[in-house]
């Protein structure tokens, strides 16, 4: 960390949207109209993870993204991470055969919340207790702004990562649903070809694709790893 001020405020909302809250109606002739799809706050942890997820559950939700990423240690990475997912939204919304406007909202970007939530599993491998810390910080996160802004359900892009442990997310997800009193959409969004198809999408979006998963500890392995160019998204 460089102890630059943070450029990153709280929950910033990107777009002007109204943020598919729970009970958003619609006036017809007068009356009131309960708009038919459930909402759904979307963690994501990247643009290029959120693509293939947004193609798949635009026709069932009206979706909200929620970046919320303390684990990238790297302030200028973050930013490109941002820039990257905004870049995708604003495409996704530009394009013609969109079924619904794509809405995002910024959660507070503060890598201190997650280097305090990592304490005494510094050493710990990736994959491990460190990385079931990150998910459930941003997952809670998300649970918790979920209910604040009235969302249906909650869900995160991690599972379309082939590096991710899609059964601890759920478990996750589903102990935060409980306690948060919010639904959890526990999908394995890698099935069926899911991060194959991110990184089509990505690759036609031109976005910004990363080469490790986030924090000070990951990128250190990634530069480990770069002789055998394995990417790790
Ligand atoms: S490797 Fe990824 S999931 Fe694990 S702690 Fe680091 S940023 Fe979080």
């Amino acid at each position: 960390m460089n102890g630059k001020k943070r450029a990153y405020g709280a929950e910033n909302t990107i777009d002007a949207g109204t943020f598919g809250a729970r009970g958003a109606f619609e006036r017809a002739d007068g009356g009131e109209k309960l708009l038919d799809k459930p909402s759904l706050l979307l963690h994501s942890c990247c643009g290029p993870c959120s693509t293939s997820v947004v193609e798949r559950l635009m026709s069932r939700y009206r979706v909200t993204i929620f970046f919320y990423n303390p684990n990238i240690s790297d302030e200028e990475e973050y930013g490109r991470r941002r820039a990257a997912q905004l870049d995708f939204v604003e495409r996704y919304n530009g394009s013609a055969d969109k079924p619904d406007t794509l809405h995002c909202i910024e959660g507070k970007y503060d890598s201190e919340v997650f280097e305090a939530a990592i304490v005494g599993l510094e050493t710990a491998p990736e994959g491990g207790a460190r990385c079931r810390v990150c998910f459930r910080l941003r997952l809670e996160k998300t649970a918790e702004t979920a209910v604040l802004r009235g969302f249906d359900s909650f869900a995160t892009t991690l599972t379309v990562s082939p590096h991710k442990d899609c059964e601890t997310i759920a478990r996750i997800g589903g102990e935060l649903a409980l306690r948060y009193r919010v639904s959890y959409l526990a999908e394995n969004f890698r099935k069926d070809d899911g991060y194959r198809r991110a990184v089509e999408l990505s690759k036609r979006y031109g976005l910004y694709r990363q080469t490790y998963c986030g924090c000070r500890f990951s990128a250190c392995a990634a530069e480990r790893k770069a002789v055998s160019g394995h990417a790790v998204p």
